[in-house]
């Protein structure tokens, strides 16, 4: 047992140093990044972000619907075919008209859609013309908070999260509408004294009540700078606000885009790539809509321009409502989604990364650091979430997607870094379809979900930067020659190697080195239906040769 490990400790330093210089992408790969390295368009992405920045997007309502539509437009003006279609939506579309908060007596505007844009809570209801309440503060929003408060007919000012505090001032005790300050600690901190930014002053984190037509109630979600003074004034004087909430439910279906390049050789087969339309931030996701966009055009003048073969394996582009268009495409078109190879999800993808903090992040297919927390592989502040040992299944995805990122990282200067599986936008949906997904995404953003996650913080370049990457990833993966699949069989020895080596050195178990084994064995395996053309017995040979040599199966 010793003298194993030592021998794979040995092949295991040979190649691990191997893996400190950079190799060349397969010849696939290069040729691809070549051919649309200068044609994914920065300018045309920040279009699309600035367009749906005009609107808060949600599935059913006219922004939503306008985005729809400025995105087959798009596409259809650069030859890429393209359809829409549609399902019933969840629940209702909304938007909104006015949402003001001010004060009664001197008439000082506190909250408006005018100058904070989401601060209205998703699913509130209109009021009956301009109200007038009284404000109660009830500070954390505990139920004890609300002893001996009366609120019934109030608008209630908390610090709990706005459908919390709905449930307690609204439905349990029969206030008008809740003003909640919740707010994620990566966003602000409680203390103003720890503020590093002074936009922290006006930050805020949009949100939703739940929609209810017997309450017809509404929230807000407000600034620290707004519930301050809200709360000065209470420290002198009983006070009352003005409300003026006028909003617009709407039940038309939800719609998503389907845009495809048909492959030469394996038409059924597909890699896709989704990003989602709604929300109303400039980067999450209209940077995911707009990259996803340029990339699409790019392969399309790329293929036209003769600059580059067209795919072998149908390239399919999703735009839609998050999760639900990634599920609804999954179910109503099974005979596509049995042959879907791999997949990419493309949220927050545009992040200008000196404004938001964060970095590009490649999310990565869940591999053993998503069971096993792994020094070298730290989750986000997004957390982690539950992955079993058993779901793992080993795939070249990660791998191969990395070194195209980090090929255009070696000439941009991009920085690239991968988190473990975390789940939660459209990759999720097709890791439970049991297809290799991966996210790209920017984390931590100090603007996620927030008022001001808008184009000012939105980088073309970033957009390019991810564009050319997937790009030549899902063009690489769907043309693949056999002469490819040796050089990525030969890239995932090294990784494998590379890995083990790490495992070694950061005290792994033997649970997890046996774990990543089996992983490096599958990814292997998974090289042998790289080939577009089929298996090849040069890729079965290598994989066979190389899978023996750092004794992945034992
Ligand atoms: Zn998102």
């Amino acid at each position: 047992m010793r003298a194993l490990i030592r021998l794979l400790l040995l092949t295991l330093t040979v190649t691990t140093v191997g893996a400190q210089v950079p190799q060349p992408l397969p010849a696939g790969a290069e040729r691809a990044y070549k051919a649309v390295k200068d044609r994914v368009d920065g300018n045309a992405a920040m279009d699309i972000v600035r367009f749906m920045d005009a609107y808060w997007r949600i599935s059913g309502n006219p922004g939503f619907n306008a985005s729809v539509d400025r995105i087959r437009d798009g596409l259809q003006a650069a030859g890429v075919a393209n359809r829409a279609e549609e399902f019933k939506s969840r629940g209702r579309g909304w938007d909104y008209q006015a949402g003001t908060v001010s004060f009664a007596d001197s008439g000082e505007v506190l909250l408006s859609r005018e100058s904070d844009r989401v601060s209205l809570c998703i699913n509130s209801f209109s009021t009956p013309g301009v109200v007038e309440a009284p404000l109660v503060d009830v500070g954390a929003g505990t139920p004890a908070d609300y002893d001996g408060k009366d609120v019934k007919g109030a608008v209630v000012l908390g610090s709990a999260a706005a459908g919390q505090l709905w449930q307690q001032a609204v439905k349990a005790r029969g206030a008008i509408g809740v003003i909640s300050t919740a707010i994620a600690p990566y966003i602000r901190p409680s203390d103003p004294a720890q503020f590093t930014f002074p936009d922290q002053w006006d930050v805020f984190q949009w949100g939703s009540v739940p929609y209810d037509e017997t309450a017809k109630a509404f929230g807000f979600k407000a600034s620290l700078r707004a519930a301050t003074k809200m709360r000065d004034r209470l420290k002198a004087a009983p006070v009352k606000l003005k409300v003026d909430v006028r909003s617009t439910f709407y039940d038309g279906p939800s719609r998503f885009v389907v845009a495809e390049i048909p492959g030469t050789v394996k038409p059924e087969e597909r890699i896709v790539m989704v990003a989602h339309i709604q929300e109303p931030g400039a980067n999450d996701d209209g940077s995911g809509c707009g990259t996803l966009y340029a990339l699409a055009v790019a392969l399309q003048k790329a293929i036209a321009a003769k600059a580059l073969a067209p795919p072998g394996r149908t390239l399919t582009f999703i735009w839609g409502d998050e999760n639900r268009a990634s599920r609804q495409w999954l179910t109503s078109h099974p005979e596509q989604a049995k042959g879907v190879q791999y997949m990419f999800s493309l949220d927050m993808t545009g992040e200008d990364v000196s404004k938001t903090g964060g970095t590009f992040l490649i999310e990565k297919q869940a591999d053993p650091s998503a069971v096993w927390p792994r020094p070298s592989d730290p989750h986000t502040a997004w957390g982690a979430s539950e992955v079993k040992a058993e779901e793992l299944k080993g795939s070249l995805l990660n791998d191969v997607h990395l070194a195209i990122c980090q090929r255009r990282a070696r000439e941009t200067g991009w920085v690239v870094k991968t988190n473990p599986y975390e789940g939660g936008s459209d990759h999720t949906e097709f890791k439970s379809a049991g297809i290799p997904s991966l996210l790209d995404w920017h984390f931590t953003d100090r603007f996620y979900h927030t008022n001001l996650d808008r184009p000012d913080k939105t980088s073309p370049a970033e957009m390019v930067n991810v564009g050319v990457a997937v790009a030549t990833s899902a063009w690489f993966l769907a043309s693949a020659t056999d002469i490819d699949a040796i050089a990525v069989a030969r890239h995932i020895a090294r990784a494998a190697g590379g890995r083990l080596a790490l495992e070694q050195k950061q005290g792994a178990s033997g649970e997890i080195l046996a774990a990543w084994k089996k992983w490096y064995a599958e990814a292997l395996d998974s090289v042998r239906r790289l080939p577009v053309r089929g298996p090849s017995q040069a890729v079965d040979r290598e994989v066979a040769r190389i899978t023996t040599q750092l004794r992945l199966r034992q």
